[in-house]
């Protein structure tokens, strides 16, 4: 198969123009070398050639459909690359280690997503989404949302979106309509409609983490007011697997 990016051009971005190496003389990354580096990029060029790349005409022509029952159908060639993808660990790669993440400089783990979106951009999205919502988490979360929603996003067991938009506002988050409501118990209600969500429903993992833009009740005017809410599509379940069914409804796809 014909390489779906340049290594040479990769090379010379990281090594020659950027001086990646440089960065493991920092203890954060002091365990790395240009031969994880390249060994990273090694994996994932043949990761993209192997399972993203063969399906990307096939994705495109068989768009995702919804069953009567509301689930989503899929061809299974997307599912079968994402559990390579996530077994490989990557979806971890700029994670802490304490998190079980390899702890890669950002340039090198970002690198290493080309070859996955040059093979194939909509298979991609996924993790890629995910990782942008562990990633907000990891830094904004309490050690419990940590532990209940990045871990197992990290291990890929769950997948995440980002739910800004909605049927009557998309630039203008100051428009949104979604509220959410304080109970007794310390949670919110949220009750809305979301649309254009990226990866909005699946069946390709146990669980999906929605994050929410919503407003609460005298929250101030415009963009002021809005928060953001976990809303899982299962409530985590005690042990680490997802739990009791969330109220969020899958309505339609768009492709
Ligand atoms: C492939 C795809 C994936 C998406 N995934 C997600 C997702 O995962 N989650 C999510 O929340 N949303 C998602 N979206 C929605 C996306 O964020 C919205 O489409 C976007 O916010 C634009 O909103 P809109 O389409 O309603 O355009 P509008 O806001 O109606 O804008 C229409 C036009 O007006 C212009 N415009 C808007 N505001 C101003 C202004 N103040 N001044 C001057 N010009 C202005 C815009 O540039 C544009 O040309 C996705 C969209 C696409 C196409």
């Amino acid at each position: 198969m014909t390489d779906v990016l340049s290594r040479r051009d990769l090379d010379f971005l990281l090594y020659e123009w950027l001086d990646v190496v440089a960065v493991t003389s920092r203890k954060r990354f002091a365990e790395h070398s240009k031969d994880t580096f390249d060994a990273v990029l090694d994996l994932s060029a043949d990761l993209a050639h192997k399972h993203f790349a063969p399906h990307n005409k096939t994705a495109d022509a068989n768009e995702p459909t919804m069953r009567p029952d509301g689930t989503v159908e899929m061809i299974p060639e997307v599912k079968a690359a994402l559990d390579a993808y996530a077994a490989a660990g990557l979806i971890a790669g700029s994670f802490d280690e304490s998190v079980g993440g390899m702890q890669l400089p950002t340039t090198v783990a970002r690198a290493a997503m080309a070859w996955f979106q040059a093979a194939n951009a909509s298979t991609s999205s996924y993790p890629f989404l995910t990782i942008a919502n562990a990633n907000l988490l990891a830094e904004y979360g309490t050690e419990q949302q940590i532990d209940d929603y990045v871990r197992p996003m990290l291990e890929g067991r769950w997948f995440g979106t980002m739910c800004l938009s909605e049927p009557q506002a998309g630039s203008s988050l100051a428009d949104i309509t979604t509220r959410a409501v304080p109970q007794d118990d310390g949670s919110y209600r949220v009750t809305g409609t979301k649309m254009w969500i990226s990866g909005g429903d699946h069946e390709l993992t146990e669980n999906i983490v929605h994050l929410v833009l919503a407003k609460t009740p005298g929250g101030g005017p415009g963009v002021k007011g809005i928060s953001l809410f976990i809303v899982p599509k299962y409530l985590p379940g005690a042990d680490g697997a997802a739990g009791e069914r969330n109220d969020v409804t899958l309505v339609g796809l768009n492709h």
